[in-house]
């Protein structure tokens, strides 16, 4: 039996190379913990059982041959809005049930140029709108650590599939926190890079100026090598973009703490937020107090834009070109029945926000604000990076919270991306990483932290990263 802890890519690689097991035999353990587990965790939409195992034998082969190449091998989760050529891409929605994906995203297409395996696609809020995976059309996620607790949101399936140990890696998405936020719930590391920094082609969007694709790993190590494959400049998407020249590298890092944005925290996540900073101290770090003065506005930035843009991106779903269809008496009903049915109750809660912030008469007071505070925000971080090389918060304000306990609350359900907001309103990249835990009713939940630093430094997110869990 191979023991699935603690695994990653590279502890995975040495064992292939030194025939300890073979990628098939990694891919069969795998599937036997989704076997023994999915049916109560849900956190597959689908496997791609016979798929991966026949994949898995070419692994074999490129292994014995000496051909294996940086993730020949590698069984990747992936969540249920990235196009995968042939299987269904979901969006974990009732609209997009039955709809094949008729290429790959670009960043499937350079995994599979260094020999990734698919292992299956991950459930998720609905067109990525949550922050519990409730929203998903098809029913809630567990966290694996607590069953009764959700395991964050949106890409809560593909957090919980590393966490589980039914894949090594996964990919998810991050509009204001869907792959920091389910990381710090499951213990994992996530990583949202610098807006643009990987191409969009593929991506089931959301809100496109705010929309990146994230990794989530159990180590800080996989979440580079996987952003150093998938990164770079891409001609389907043209706000995709990467610097190629190196950046210079400085001996000593400096944190920055903004602590103006930590009122109303719990002592218990203020206490793993000290620890955090001690222990960077003692790594070397410097740590200074910061100000980022508008970030207080962030969230309400944020459900202005987000939603403005999902108004847009969904108005395609209008059951004529593609997707779910429900007929009625003309046209009109058609769309209005088409979309009240394939839509759940949150997407529509949102597009119906949006379509009233940009709305005539509307507009100025609340798209045109909300852009206005947009670059209020970036000029904080550009300030703040003029002092320092990471800014440093907790990842969310609590742990994992129950299964049901916000879903009738829209609002509280909303704060639960007050630090992950800012890092896609700006554009910056953000990692967070496990920090410890708490307990609750006795169950050790995970914790974690966020650092975000400047535009395409995510090299600095990782060496810190490394740093602090010991790498
Ligand atoms: N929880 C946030 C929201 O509901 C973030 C979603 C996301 O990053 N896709 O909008």
């Amino acid at each position: 039996m191979i023991n699935l802890e603690g695994l990653t890519i590279s502890k995975v690689k040495k064992a292939f190379d030194s025939k300890e097991y073979t990628p098939s035999d990694l891919v069969a353990a795998y599937l036997a913990v989704i076997e023994s587990t999915d049916t109560d965790v849900q956190a597959f939409r689908e496997v791609f059982s016979d798929e991966i195992v026949s994949e898995a034998k070419k692994a074999d082969l490129a292994y014995a041959q000496g051909t294996a190449k940086v993730l020949t091998g590698i069984p990747i989760a992936v969540k249920d809005n990235i196009l995968l050529s042939g299987h269904i891409a979901g969006a974990s929605s009732k609209m997009l049930e039955h709809f094949v994906a008729p290429y790959d995203a670009t960043a499937i297409t350079k995994l599979k140029e260094e020999g990734a395996l698919f292992i299956g696609r991950t459930n998720m809020d609905e067109f990525a709108m949550g922050s519990s995976t409730e929203n998903s059309a098809y029913g809630p996620t567990k966290n694996p650590i607590d069953r009764s607790r959700v395991p964050g949101g949106s890409s809560g399936g593909s957090a919980a599939a590393v966490a589980m140990n039914a894949a090594l890696v996964s990919l998810g998405t991050d509009t204001g926190g869907s792959v920091r936020q389910p990381a710090a719930f499951c213990g994992i590391v996530g990583l949202k890079p610098t807006y643009g920094a990987i191409s969009r082609n593929g991506l089931i969007a959301m809100g496109s100026s705010l929309d990146q694709l994230g990794t989530l790993s159990r180590s800080v190590s996989d979440a580079e090598i996987l952003f150093n494959i998938v990164k770079g400049t891409d001609g389907m998407d043209s706000t995709s973009s990467y610097p190629t020249e190196k950046p210079e590298t400085k001996k000593n890092l400096t944190i920055g703490v903004p602590r103006n944005l930590f009122e109303g925290l719990t002592a218990d996540v203020l206490e793993n937020l000290e620890k955090s900073i001690t222990k960077f101290k003692e790594l070397g770090y410097e740590v200074q107090d910061i100000e980022l003065p508008n970030l207080k506005y962030a969230l309400a930035t944020y459900y202005v834009i987000m939603p403005a843009e999902v108004s847009s991106n969904l108005a395609r779903f209008d059951g004529v070109k593609y997707g779910f269809h429900h007929e009625g008496k003309d046209l009109l009903e058609d769309y209005l029945k088409t979309r009240r049915e394939g839509f759940g109750k949150e997407v529509r809660r949102r597009i119906m926000l949006g379509t009233y912030v940009l709305s005539a008469g509307y507009y100025d007071a609340f798209y045109g604000k909300a852009q206005a505070a947009r670059d209020l925000i970036r000029t904080d971080y550009q300030r703040a990076f003029e002092l320092v090389d990471i800014v440093l918060t907790p990842t969310t304000p609590t742990p994992a919270f129950k299964l049901g306990e916000k879903t009738n609350d829209p609002l509280t359900m909303y704060l639960e991306d007050v630090f992950t907001v800012p890092a896609n309103i700006a554009g910056n990249p953000a990692i967070s990483i496990p920090s410890g835990f708490i307990e609750k009713e006795g169950t050790k939940l995970p914790l974690g932290i966020q650092l975000v630093s400047q535009n395409y430094r995510e090299d600095i997110l990782f060496r810190a990263g490394k740093s602090f869990l010991n790498e």
